[in-house]
C-alpha cells in the first residue's frame, strides 16, 4: 500500500527534476524513544548520538536520527531519553532463575562440594511448584530491574517458570531439567522426558516462551538418557541446554563413566539438536572448539560463576575466532551471587584480559555484543533478537548515564561495560511492552514478591539446619 501511494505521488509530482518533495503523512506507531544515545549493535555497530527508535506493537520499525523518526512516525507514547543510553535488552544465556532462593548458601566451595553438600540436598527438601514460582518471580524482578530481556533457564517445574515469566512479560528459553537421581518433579529421567513433552505442548508457539529441554550434564546422565533427550528435542524441535565441560572434575567423571571427554561422548551419540546451548564450555580443547563450531553449538560464558567456584576460564577468544556463537550468562544466583548482566559483561571482558594478558582480548564493544547479539545467536534467535534494527523484536532498555560514577561521559560504550550497573537501567521493554518505567516495575507486585520470597526462605533455612 505504501509503495502504491508513493508511486501515485511520484506520478502526480512529475519528473524528480522538479525538486518537489511530497511528504508522506507520519505513520502511527505505538512507541518512540527519542534523543537518546542509541547503541544499535547492528551490522555496522552504529551508535546514533542522538538517535531514536520507533516501535510498533512488538517490533522495531525504525532506528534513525530523532528528526528522521519524527518526520516519518507519530507515536501513541514517546519517551525522551536525552543523555541516556538506549540499547538492546541483555540476554542472559544461562541461569537457574528460582535458585535466587539459595542465594548466599554454601559459599567459598568448589562446584562439586557446593552442589553435593548444599544445593542438591536443599533442593530435595524445598523445591515445589509454589517454591519455583516464588523464586522465579524474585528473579524476574531482579532481571527486569537490571535490563535483562531474555533469559535461558534450566530448572524443575519449568511450567511454573514459564507461567511466571509470561505473566511478567519477560522472554525466556526455558529448559525442563533431566537428571538421573529422583528430584521434586520427576522420579526418573523418563518422567522428566514426559514432563518435557507436556511442557513443550503447553507453550508451543508462545510469543515469549520457548520451551526447551535441559539434560543436566554428562556426569549426571547415562548415554541412553542423553540419546533419549536428543531424540525428543529433535522430534519436538526444541532447543537443548546442557552444562558442558564446566570443571576439570567433570572431564574426569566423564572419562570414568563414558570413557570419553564430555564433547566426545555427546558427539558420538549425535546428541546435538538444531539449537544446542552449552553452558560454561570451560575445559574445552582446540579440536573441541572446531567441533562445536561444525555442530553449530552456542556457548554461554559465565565468568562470575566460573571464578567464584574456581571452575576455570572459558577460551572465549578462541571460540570467537573459530566463529562459535558465544553469549554471556550469570548462572544461578546461588553461584554468582546475582543476576546482574552488566556485572557479568564487565567480568567477561576482565577475565579474558587477565587470562590472555592482552587488554584487547575482549573490548567493551565486544562485551556488549556478546551480552546482546552473541546471546541471541547462541540461543538460535539472531534473526529476531539482540540488536536495534527494523524488523527485530522490540526488546530495548534505557540506561541512565547521569550518576557520579558515570561522569564525565566520553565513551558511552566504555561507560556501559566498565562503570554501569544493573541499577542504572531505568526502563525495560520486552516485545514492545514496557515492563519497567523509571525504575517502577509494572508487571510484578514487588512488595508481594519480596514478602513471599522471605517466607519461602524460611523453608530453605530449616532444610539446611536439619
Ligand atoms: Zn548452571
Amino acid at each position: 500500500m505504501m509503495v502504491l501511494t508513493l508511486t501515485i505521488a511520484a506520478a502526480i509530482a512529475g519528473p524528480a527534476a522538479s525538486g518537489r518533495v511530497f511528504a508522506q503523512p507520519p505513520a502511527a506507531v505505538s512507541l518512540i524513544i527519542t534523543n537518546g544515545i542509541v547503541v544499535t549493535v547492528d551490522g555496522n555497530r552504529r551508535v546514533l548520538n542522538p538517535g531514536a527508535v520507533a516501535i510498533n506493537g512488538t517490533e522495531i520499525v525504525a532506528v534513525d536520527t530523532p528528526a528522521a523518526v519524527a518526520a516519518r512516525y507519530k507515536a501513541a507514547q514517546t519517551i525522551d531519553a536525552a543523555g541516556k543510553v538506549v540499547m538492546p535488552g541483555l540476554i542472559n544465556t544461562h541461569t537457574h532463575a528460582a535458585m535466587v532462593m539459595y542465594r548466599g548458601l554454601g559459599n567459598d566451595l568448589n562446584l562439586m562440594d557446593w552442589l553435593q553438600k548444599y544445593i542438591f540436598p536443599a533442593e530435595a527438601k524445598t523445591v515445589t511448584p509454589d517454591f519455583v514460582r516464588i523464586g522465579t518471580q524474585l528473579a524476574l524482578l531482579e532481571m527486569i530491574q537490571s535490563g535483562t530481556t531474555t533469559f535461558a533457564d534450566m530448572y524443575y517445574f519449568e511450567e511454573e517458570v514459564a507461567k511466571a515469566t509470561k505473566a511478567a512479560g519477560m522472554r525466556g528459553v526455558l529448559g525442563q531439567t533431566v537428571i538421573e537421581f529422583p528430584v521434586a518433579d520427576a522420579k526418573t529421567p523418563a518422567d522428566a522426558l514426559t514432563r518435557t513433552e507436556a511442557f513443550a505442548k503447553q507453550f508451543d508457539h508462545d510469543e515469549l516462551i520457548t520451551p526447551s529441554i535441559a539434560p543436566h550434564s554428562v556426569y549426571t546422565l547415562d548415554a541412553k538418557t542423553l540419546s533419549a533427550v536428543s531424540a525428543l528435542a529433535k522430534r519436538l524441535m526444541i532447543p537443548i541446554q546442557i552444562h558442558l565441560s564446566e570443571t576439570s572434575a567433570e572431564i574426569g567423571m566423564s572419562q570414568e563413566r563414558h570413557k570419553m571427554r564430555p564433547v566426545a561422548i555427546l558427539d558420538s551419540l549425535n546428541f546435538w539438536a538444531p539449537t544446542t546451548l552449552a553452558a560454561h564450555g570451560v575445559w574445552i580443547n582446540d579440536d573441541e572448539i572446531a567441533l562445536l563450531k561444525r555442530r553449530d553449538v552456542g556457548v554461554s560464558n559465565n565468568p562470575e560463576s566460573n571464578m567464584k567456584l574456581s571452575s576455570g576460564t572459558a577460551p572465549v577468544v578462541k571460540y570467537r575466532k573459530a566463529g562459535v556463537n558465544v553469549g554471556i550468562g550469570t548462572d544461578g544466583a546461588a553461584s554468582n551471587n546475582d543476576l546482574d548482566m552488566f556485572e557479568a559483561m564487565r567480568q567477561a571482558a576482565f577475565q579474558q584480559k587477565l587470562v590472555t594478558m592482552d587488554p584487547t582480548a575482549i573490548s567493551a564493544a565486544e562485551a556488549i555484543e556478546m551480552a546482546t547479539l552473541g546471546g541471541a545467536a547462541a540461543i538460535g534467535r539472531r534473526q529476531r533478537l539482540g540488536s536495534l534494527e527494523p524488523g527485530k523484536l522490540a526488546d530495548v532498555i534505557i540506561v541512565s548515564m547521569s550518576r557520579p560514577r558515570q561522569q564525565p561521559l566520553f565513551d558511552p560504550i566504555a561507560q556501559i561495560v566498565y562503570t554501569s550497573r544493573g541499577d542504572d537501567v531505568e526502563t525495560t521493554i520486552v516485545n514492545g511492552k514496557i515492563l519497567m518505567r523509571d525504575r517502577q516495575v509494572l508487571t510484578l507486585d514487588a512488595s508481594r514478591v519480596l514478602s513471599e520470597a522471605r517466607k519461602a526462605a524460611e523453608l530453605v533455612r530449616k532444610a539446611v539446619q536439619q
